[in-house]
């Protein structure tokens, strides 16, 4: 049997920092990672296209699920501290405008490369193609009858995306020490709506719209970036209604709809002025014209369409200020019915995991179990694209590694 102090569970973010921040706390003590794939930070060479949005300024303001859980780390690890941390590893970062952070390498490669660093210098023991099926807890932890450790931090992330090794084990460990675990659902992944609508716009993304999540009544709002696909629709601001959409049909058991305003920056009355000028400008031409002065044709024809009044052989100028109406109507509000999303195969994060009450805010130590902590996003904690869920592995994860 191998003996360590310290067994840290998966071997990526939330992980690597636990077992870094133990080691750099306490040099003495004998650490050990456990990955189940063949190498580790396999997820964050994926992470923000390639080049690791890794933290994100507006952190501790953000509306995270699990945010009163998470506060207390955010505090101690604050975005800046998660900065300093990596320029202790020697990597340099960069904030863009909406207060993402990269590194200046703008390659994800040299974040993992800092940490596997950090992990050698070390000397912390890093075991791949390990993955934890067993843990038994009596005095200490046995892992798989193979290793014996005093102290155990479960780091094992999701169950989205497991090609890149979370593939939900994680939480099986979790309730073979006690631990309950809530509902999952798949978030930051795109959604399945109405594909005869979006199919004839695919591959087009629109930069600045917001999405409104309805049921019986509203449900969730987003704005930023679409892309129309031919199952229906994915960019940032999309994959951030994914999980509310989701737990409204399995709890509803009906469809919500999402409805896109394609000007947010422009009132309803505004549109309708600028439509009844359009005929002045270009009367004589096609309908399928009528909105490329702002959007895409496709998207034009698609809302000419859905308000009814859409025939290929019609001109701008055959549109009365009624007709006008509706298809302002339908830029300030286009429905499409949501019937899910893409799943965990697809899906950036988890909602959902180890129920954070059952864990202490200030160590992330289990209230069920001594010894044992979890980090990451394998507790029920998550937040929306831009550095945010990277922010919360970090945080989580060096404070796990201080094993008060
Ligand atoms: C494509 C993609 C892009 C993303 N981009 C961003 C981004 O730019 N910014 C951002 O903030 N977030 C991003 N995220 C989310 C972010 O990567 C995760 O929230 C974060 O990596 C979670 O860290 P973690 O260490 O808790 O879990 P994970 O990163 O999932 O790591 C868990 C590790 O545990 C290992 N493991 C699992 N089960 C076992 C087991 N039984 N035994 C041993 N090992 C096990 C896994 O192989 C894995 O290496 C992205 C996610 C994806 C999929």
């Amino acid at each position: 049997m191998k003996s360590y102090d310290l067994i840290v569970v998966g071997g990526c973010s939330a992980g690597i920092v636990a077992a870094i921040t133990a080691k750099r706390r306490n040099p003495e003590m004998k650490i050990a990672i456990l990955e189940k794939l063949p190498r580790i930070g396999k997820k964050l060479l994926a992470t923000g296209n390639g080049k690791c949005n890794l933290t994100n300024e507006n952190a501790p303001e953000h509306d995270y699920v699990g945010k009163e859980f998470a506060s207390f780390a955010f505090e101690k690890y604050s975005p800046e501290k998660v900065k300093e941390f990596f320029c202790s590893l020697g990597l340099l970062c960069y904030t863009d405008s909406c207060g993402r952070v990269y590194p200046e390498s703008n390659t994800a490669a040299s974040v993992v490369d800092a940490l596997r660093f950090e992990l050698e210098r070390l000397k912390i023991d890093v075991y791949c193609e390990t993955a934890v099926t067993d843990i038994k807890h009596k005095k200490d932890f046995i892992i798989n009858g193979e290793f014996v450790s005093k102290k155990l931090i479960i780091a094992a992330g999701g169950k989205s995306s497991p090609s890149q090794g979370s593939d939900g084990s994680g939480y099986a460990l979790a309730k073979m020490l006690g631990h309950s675990v809530t509902r999952l659902y798949p978030a930051l992944v795109p959604l399945c709506v109405s594909p005869e609508i979006t199919k004839p716009m695919k591959g087009i993304r629109v930069r600045n719209v917001n999405l409104t999540l309805k049921g019986e009544k509203k449900i969730a709002q987003t704005s930023g970036e679409i892309l129309f696909t031919d199952y229906g629709l994915s960019g940032i601001a999309a994959m951030e209604l994914a999980a509310s959409a989701q737990k409204y049909i399995d709890t509803v058991k009906s469809n919500p709809f999402t409805y896109i305003d394609f000007m947010p920056d422009m009132t309803y009355d505004k549109i309708v002025d600028y439509l009844i000028n359009l005929n002045n400008i270009k009367g004589f031409a096609n309908i399928d014209n009528l909105l490329t002065g702002f959007l895409p044709k496709a998207v034009g024809i698609a809302i000419c369409k859905a308000s009814k009044l859409y025939k290929s052989d019609k001109l701008i100028s055959d549109l009365n200020e009624k007709d006008i109406r509706k298809i302002a109507e339908k830029i300030k509000s286009f429905p499409l019915e949501v019937t899910g999303s893409k799943g965990f195969k697809d899906a950036q994060v988890t909602s959902g995991g180890v129920k954070t009450d059952e864990a202490d805010e200030k160590t992330m130590q289990s209230k069920i179990c001594k010894d044992l902590y979890f980090a990451g996003e394998i507790f029920d904690v998550d937040g929306g694209c831009g550095g945010f869920n990277l922010q919360w592995a970090w945080a989580s994860g060096m404070l796990a590694g201080e094993l008060n």
